[in-house]
């Protein structure tokens, strides 16, 4: 329902409209790494083993690879003089120079021409500008562009890291696949049809032109978002607004983008190694040690989904499988996936795609024989688990929901502009429980999922202030008991919508409790 604007979702908006208000009177540094000023290199060390790797890390060194003890970072020249003090020997690694790749003004006509050529499946959305003005494009493509549909959304990030172009030229490659594809290539036709894919192909236009890891400002955009558990504590969905105080524009850009998707599923594309890194890259961890999600098999598996059409990634001899945990491989702190899993719900990875940061350009043709199949494959698992539809059973309107599985400790939400919930799962048998503020929770037992589609679940949400006075109380149950014994009530008394029954007494009762708590 396009163009409404419910209750619901004006909650939401509001939540992210007070964010940017309170950027503007923005004064406190990220608890992240700070931005670097003036000239940064690349250089090279070697650690005695994970305990110094952790105490750089800590010590707000930008650590940006590790390969067994040797360790790459990025560097002013004063901390390449306190590395020496530390009585390290740093090797400075050449700067890369290839200088062929797509410039930001060419990726983005060419993301112009692909909307103007493909209107019926293509949509292009400015989230923001960078620090010297640069506009951040991000394409969506499914079919019906304009409608809020229930399917799920799900993104794609490049050149977050202005000297790592790999990813930006994979992500317009994918682009070009879908466009050329659809309509004639069953498999990318399913996939445009039944899923919102976006795709931003540069993050950080600025280092692009520059060939900088960094935004203008000397920020590492993938150690600026907000960090938990410093800079927030609970999820959009409990009323926190997003922290987005001082925060680069390119950061402030994704964030606020991400809010107003529902995002279920996403990838963001690095280089300078050969692996799929999974959350938690920050768990309080020491680095080296393995910091599992709730989410632990479900991203193991959905990486692997990845790795496992890419030849040489899938064969690593460091990872196995081309996969690994993010603090199991160094601690990433203020990361952009952690943000995204824990204040988002949406699941994220960071996928490295090439052990040379700027590999020569003649090689991009080899690498996308070894992600496409990859790409095509990671975007289609948002579509396992369950989906479903939250709404008003009086209304019909849809509603802002949380989505939570018991045994895993991590909710979902649904996108408030639809209802559409999509609870990625492996194979197994569930108890989903849908909650909103103000009305009747409802838990649907031995959900039975398997290793195809996504089963799917729609739910009807009442509200439990039976005879509308205001109060959540014991004359609420009374009459839903009366409805299930028969006399004649003049309220609506099926809180489930199947029928009046003992489950209604009984989501009655628990509503009143959880009042009472
Ligand atoms: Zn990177």
């Amino acid at each position: 329902m396009p163009g409404l604007d419910g209750p619901v979702r004006i909650r939401r908006r509001a939540m992210i409209a007070i964010a940017c208000i309170l950027v503007l009177a923005a004064s406190p540094v990220p608890s992240a790494a700070g931005p670097r000023s003036g000239p940064v290199q690349v250089v090279e060390i070697t650690v005695s083993g994970p305990q110094a790797l952790d105490a750089l890390v800590r010590g707000g060194y930008d650590v940006s690879g590790v390969r067994g003890t040797r360790v790459t970072l990025y560097a002013t020249p004063e901390e390449v003089e306190q590395l020496r003090q530390e009585g390290y020997a740093p090797v400075a690694v050449p700067p890369a120079v290839e200088k062929a790749y797509q410039s930001y003004d060419s990726l983005v006509q060419a993301l112009q021409s692909a909307a103007a050529d493909h209107p019926e499946i293509c949509r292009l959305k400015k989230l923001g500008a960078s620090v010297m003005g640069r506009d951040l494009w991000a394409i969506l493509v499914t079919d019906n562009p304009d409608a809020e549909e229930d399917e799920p959304e799900i993104k794609y990030i490049g050149a977050m890291h202005g000297d790592e172009t790999v990813g930006a030229e994979m992500c317009m490659r994918l682009l070009d696949l879908l466009l050329t594809e659809y309509g004639n290539d069953g498999r990318v036709t399913a996939l445009v049809n039944t899923t919102a894919l976006w795709i931003l192909p540069v993050m950080n236009p600025d280092g692009l032109e520059t060939v900088s890891r960094y935004n203008a400002d000397g920020f590492d955009l993938n150690r600026s978002f907000p960090v938990y558990p410093d800079d927030f504590t609970e999820p959009l969905f409990h009323g926190v607004p997003p922290d987005l105080a001082s925060r680069p524009p390119e950061v402030v850009a994704v964030i606020q983008w991400t809010l107003e998707n529902s995002f279920v599923l996403s990838a963001n594309f690095h280089s300078g190694d050969l692996v799929v890194n999974y959350p938690y890259d920050d768990d309080g961890k020491p680095s080296g040690v393995d910091a599992p999600t709730p989410d632990d098999a479900l991203f193991k598996n959905i990486s692997r989904r990845y790795s496992i059409h890419n030849e040489p990634m899938w064969n690593s001899t460091q990872f196995p499988d081309g996969i690994t945990n993010g603090s199991a491989w160094y601690t990433v702190r203020g990361g952009m996936q952690d943000w995204n899993y824990r204040y988002a719900g949406c699941n994220e990875v960071t996928i490295e795609l090439s052990t040379t940061k700027r590999p020569a350009p003649t090689v991009l043709d080899a690498l996308w024989e070894d992600n496409s199949q990859s790409m095509l494959s990671y975007a289609e698992a948002c579509h396992i688990g369950v989906r479903g539809l939250v709404t008003d059973k009086a209304t019909g309107e849809p509603l802002w929901a949380e989505v939570r599985v018991t045994g895993i400790d991590h909710p979902v939400y649904t996108d408030p502009d639809a209802g559409d919930y999509h609870r990625m799962l492996l194979p197994g048998r569930y108890a989903l429980k849908y909650v909103v503020p103000g009305y009747v929770a409802r838990t649907v037992k031995d959900i039975a999922v398997g290793s195809g589609q996504a089963r799917r679940v729609d739910v009807k949400l009442a509200q439990p202030d039976i005879n509308r006075d205001g109060k959540v109380d014991a004359a609420d149950v009374q009459l839903v008991i009366n409805a299930v014994l028969g006399l004649d009530v003049p309220y609506d008394c099926d809180l489930d919508g199947g029928g009046v029954t003992a489950t209604d007494v009984q989501l009655i009762v628990n509503a009143v409790l959880d009042k009472l708590q």
